[in-house]
């Protein structure tokens, strides 16, 4: 049973080897940031909401995310484990997610932190040419991920959930040290 949680800043690779390991694992890959952008494709009430917080590369509320994470947590498919990519984003989150999973029992979850330094994700985002890519749009992101997300780190460390993969390094080495990890 594996129940992972990946954190890291924006461009470290973590939507790919977090989507990567789930399907080696055969468990959800449950991204917040593609159900978000899925939902305002579909220009549904969600997408919506979401679309303004996410073209500025601001957070969208606590609510949305927390609601979204709920329901999907609660489909018959994340019974055999889960990886979750992208919540929580905020410590607010990280409480109220450890609040949910011992309320439909599904604990024993470990922090994924895959680091990278500033000017390898600055350079794989400018690379990457999403929507929200822009150049101000990616500082600011980097702004808001070492404000709200970096705290994180601390917080799984304090709760002894943490195992750190390092990101600066090709994308076949972090899925090996990845699997290791996950195998040890
Ligand atoms: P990502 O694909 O994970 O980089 O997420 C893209 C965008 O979706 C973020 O910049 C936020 O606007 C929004 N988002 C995704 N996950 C969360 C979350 N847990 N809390 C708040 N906003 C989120």
């Amino acid at each position: 049973m594996t129940r992972l949680i990946f954190l890291g800043p924006p461009g470290a690779g973590k939507g790919t080897q977090a989507k990567k390991l789930a399907e080696f694992l055969h468990i959800p890959h449950i991204s917040t940031g593609d159900i978000l952008r899925q939902a305002i494709k579909d220009q549904t009430p969600l997408g919506l909401k979401a679309q303004v917080y996410m073209d500025k590369g601001e957070l969208v509320t606590d609510q949305l995310v927390e609601d979204l994470v709920k329901e999907r947590l609660n489909q018959a498919d994340t019974q055999n484990g889960w990886i979750l990519d992208g919540f929580p984003r905020k410590v607010t989150q990280a409480a109220f997610l450890e609040e949910l999973l011992t309320t439909i029992g599904q604990g024993g979850e470990k922090v994924v932190n895959l680091d990278a330094p500033d000017e390898t994700v600055i350079s794989r985002l400018l690379g990457r040419g999403r929507k929200d890519d822009s150049e101000d749009v990616i500082r600011h992101r980097l702004e808001v991920y070492r404000e709200e997300t970096a705290p994180l780190i601390d917080y799984y460390g304090d709760h002894h959930k943490l195992l750190t993969v390092n990101g600066n390094q090709s994308p076949e080495e972090v899925t090996t040290e990845l699997q290791n990890l996950i195998a040890a």
